[in-house]
Order: structure tokens, then C-alpha cells, then sequence
């Protein structure tokens, strides 16, 4: 029987695994991952970490690793205003270091992470399971049985859910939740700015759904453009995407040639 079942092999998964793996060594660790072994290397996403996860991940050791990779914000602006109006009021911005050194976040692509997690998980004798999906599971008090998508039957004393938004787990546990649909969709990409974005980040929260363009490493920024399902981004022309006149883009940017694969998604 193993001591702690993990159910997907995201950054929050892993990063469970590796902090109870790392806190107790004797402890079985193993993570179920549904999707095949090198998918996450696909993944053109990226995640704004707060310094508290920078912290977090130096303690785990693969700071150093991730740190290259990672684009200190300097400067984060929140404002309900679009990017063109003349005058625009801002709710909220931050800026600064947490302390000496430590900018108060950073946007890290997800590779970097994932790929950092997956090595220390590696080095740590965590075994990741691929392919292969929970599908049941019994609570039988001291130990829990979870059926996997292969027919095998696993035992723990512990499973932890860590299977996204939309968690099976969730709902085979019985734990319910409260959801509704903002009518929004929108696309994630990366586009590479002609002038430096000097690691400034902002946030546009338009009646149409949120803009956010936050800086990576390279002069380049992750791209997250919602608008209201079934109308284009923000109003614009189809081209202003590619950096045409009217793009809400602001500094001015183009898409970025070595990311063309705008990642859809749904606000939830
Ligand atoms: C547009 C957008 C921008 C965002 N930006 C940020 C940001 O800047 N910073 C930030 O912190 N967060 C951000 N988020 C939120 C962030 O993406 C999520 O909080 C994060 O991905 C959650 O990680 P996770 O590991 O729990 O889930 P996921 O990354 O969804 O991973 C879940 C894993 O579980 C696996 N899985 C699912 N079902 C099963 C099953 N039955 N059996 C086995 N495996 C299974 C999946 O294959 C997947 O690998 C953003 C989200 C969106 C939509």
C-alpha cells in the first residue's frame, strides 16, 4: 500500500509530491498523470508566481534551476480601463522587492517548472505514472482504492486531488461546488515587444472579460485576451491579433515567431 497517491502531475501536484517527499523520505510517494509522458513539454503557457512560491521553490532546490528562466515583474498595473482611452485611471498597482534581491513576483514559463518539479521528483524516487487516469475511487476509511483507466487498482492511505479545475475527484468524493458561466473565451499566447517591457505587467478588467499582458524573458510577454464568447478580442480588427493598426497591445507588440500556438481556454 502506498502512503500518499497523488492525481495529476500539474505544478500544484508535483510540488505536493516533492514537499512530503523531501518533509518525510520514508513515505511512498506516486503521481497519476493522465496525459502521456512528454505532453507538459508542449505547453506554451506561463504562470505569474508570487515571491512566497519563489521561496518555496528555492527550499525544494530547483530555484537556481527555474531562476534563468524567470522574468522579475517590476511593476504591475490594475485598472478597469481599455488600453486606448486617453485617460486611464488605475485601481491598484504594486511594484518593488519583498526583500533585498526577491522582486515581489516573477512570470515562469511552465516548462521551466513542470520540467524542474518532474527532476527533482526523478532524483527523489517519486514514480509518475503517465497515460493512465483515476476513474474510481473507494474510501474504505484507513486506506483509500483507486481504480485507474488500465484496470489496475491502487491502495493508499492518502489521496490527494490534484486533477485541475474540472476535478473528477472532486466529484467522486462528493464535495460540491458553486459554478457559472461568464459567456467569455479567449486566447493565451506569447507575442515579443519591439520596445523593452522592463518587466512591467497589466491587468485590464473590461466589461468584455480581463486582459493581461505580463513580461517574459526575452522582451517577450504572455498574452491572456478574453473577450465575450463568439465576438472577437476586445473589439478589435481579426488582424490587430497580428499586431496591426488598432491593436489594444500596449507597449506595442508583434507576436512572438517562436510561439504560434495560441493555447484556447475558458474562464471558469
Ligand atoms: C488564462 C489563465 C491564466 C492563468 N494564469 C495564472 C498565473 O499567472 N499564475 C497562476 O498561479 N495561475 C494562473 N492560472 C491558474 C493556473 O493555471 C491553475 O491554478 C493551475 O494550472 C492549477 O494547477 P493544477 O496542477 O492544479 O492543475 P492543472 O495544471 O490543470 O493540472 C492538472 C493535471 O491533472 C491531470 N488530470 C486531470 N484529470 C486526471 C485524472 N482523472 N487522472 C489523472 N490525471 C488527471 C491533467 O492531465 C493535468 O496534468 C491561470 C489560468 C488561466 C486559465
Amino acid at each position: 500500500m502506498l502512503d500518499l497517491l497523488i492525481v495529476g502531475g500539474g505544478y500544484v501536484g508535483l510540488s505536493v509530491a516533492v514537499a512530503v517527499k523531501q518533509a518525510a523520505p520514508h513515505l511512498t510517494v506516486e503521481v497519476i498523470e493522465a496525459a502521456p509522458e512528454n505532453a507538459w513539454k508542449k505547453d506554451p503557457r506561463a504562470s505569474a508566481i508570487i515571491a512566497a512560491a519563489s521561496k518555496m521553490l528555492e527550499v525544494f532546490g530547483i530555484w537556481d534551476r527555474i531562476e534563468p528562466e524567470a522574468q522579475p515583474i517590476t511593476k504591475m498595473i490594475v485598472t478597469d480601463s481599455r488600453t486606448s482611452d486617453p485617460v486611464r485611471p488605475v485601481f491598484l498597482t504594486f511594484d518593488g522587492a519583498v526583500e533585498e534581491g526577491r522582486p515581489f513576483a516573477h512570470m515562469i514559463p511552465n516548462v521551466a517548472m513542470v520540467g524542474a518539479l518532474r527532476e527533482v521528483c526523478e532524483a527523489l524516487g517519486i514514480r509518475i505514472r503517465h497515460g493512465v487516469r483515476a476513474t474510481g475511487f473507494r474510501n474504505l476509511g484507513p486506506a483509500a482504492e483507486l481504480t485507474l483507466s488500465d484496470g489496475s487498482v491502487l491502495s493508499t492511505r492518502l489521496v490527494v486531488a490534484c486533477d485541475g479545475v474540472r476535478s473528477k475527484l472532486r466529484d467522486m468524493a462528493g464535495i460540491k461546488t458553486v459554478t457559472w458561466d461568464y459567456g467569455q473565451s479567449g486566447i493565451v499566447t506569447t507575442v515579443e515587444h519591439e520596445r523593452p517591457h522592463e518587466g512591467a505587467a497589466e491587468e485590464h478588467f473590461l466589461p468584455s472579460g480581463p486582459f493581461a499582458i505580463l513580461p517574459l524573458k526575452g522582451n517577450r510577454s504572455s498574452l491572456v485576451w478574453t473577450s465575450a464568447r463568439g465576438r472577437r478580442p476586445a473589439g478589435s480588427a481579426d488582424d490587430s491579433v497580428r499586431g496591426g493598426t488598432g491593436t489594444p497591445l500596449q507597449p506595442q507588440a508583434r507576436p512572438d515567431p517562436r510561439d504560434r500556438r495560441p493555447a484556447p481556454f475558458r474562464s471558469a
